[in-house]
């Protein structure tokens, strides 16, 4: 076997699962290990920001935090199913009404979509205000290149579902979007995708803030940044860039699982 055959067999892989209800506390594990991540990383701003996950027995349903609790509070049991009238099935605190909104919206137009994440992170927000998607400047950046939109509009909190779909429509078939003057948005075929996404692209646009404050960045070429892309930029490679955070964050703050 070679060194390559031998390392592939000891990388870690998605999970498969017996039952509907094994994927379920799956996915709400993975749901409340992101909220505590986004709180780590400082992500909160008063009652803004959502992360969902579909229900994997009901598509029309999703999983999402109760409005107007802390993102570093929130454990399994705390979060809330809602379907797709906006009404809460399942917990018995309030959903926000921009997250049914926007990710009602999302999840329908994009069927092959697990999770969704939106928060009004500082890097992300200040970012949205120069309305353009960024350049591929980095390697991390790569996994955004053609894979990322602008919804260039603004037209204040979104409460309607109309407009919802048309940040949904703005998604297209990426795996994120920036919401000119308001924040990032990302999706993933998983959780730990969609929330690894959210968390490597607020850093990418820090680093293009930071490298434009100091000079004019060197842009990585059409072809190389294509191809970095299919390097960086896979389901796979979202799923796997969560790993190690899920770990750390359930070793520090093992309650979450509650
Ligand atoms: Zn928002």
């Amino acid at each position: 076997m070679s060194l390559t055959e031998e390392a592939i067999k000891r990388v870690p892989v998605p999970p498969t699962f017996s039952s509907v209800e094994e994927e379920r506390l799956h996915r709400k594990q993975r749901l409340a290990a992101g909220f505590r991540l986004f709180s780590r990383f400082g992500f909160d701003e008063g009652v803004a920001g959502h992360i969902t996950a579909r229900d994997p027995e009901d598509p029309e349903l999703f999983w999402v935090n109760p409005f107007a609790m802390h993102f570093g509070h929130i454990s399994v049991s705390d979060l809330i199913c809602v379907n797709a009238h906006g009404e809460v099935v399942e917990g018995d605190r309030a959903v926000n009404v921009a997250a049914f909104a926007i990710h009602s919206q999302v999840h329908a137009a994009r069927p092959d979509v697990v999770a969704a994440a939106h928060s009004h992170s500082i890097y992300g927000k200040s970012w949205s205000t120069l309305g353009r998607t960024l350049d591929p400047i980095t390697q991390d950046a790569c996994a955004f290149y053609e894979d990322h939109a602008l919804f260039d509009d603004y037209t204040g909190v979104v409460i309607d579902v109309e407009e919802g779909r048309r940040i949904a429509g703005a998604v297209g078939p990426n795996k994120a979007v920036i919401l000119r003057n308001h924040g990032l948005l990302t999706v993933g075929h998983s959780v730990d995708e969609a929330v690894w996404w959210f968390i490597t692209m607020e850093r990418s646009c820090q680093a293009q803030l930071l490298a434009e404050a100091a000079g004019t960045p060197v842009l990585i070429d059409k072809d190389m940044a294509a191809l970095t892309a299919t390097q960086v930029g896979t389901h796979l490679g979202g799923w796997m860039g969560f790993q190690p955070l899920y770990d750390r964050i359930v070793r520090e703050q093992p309650d979450l699982l509650d």
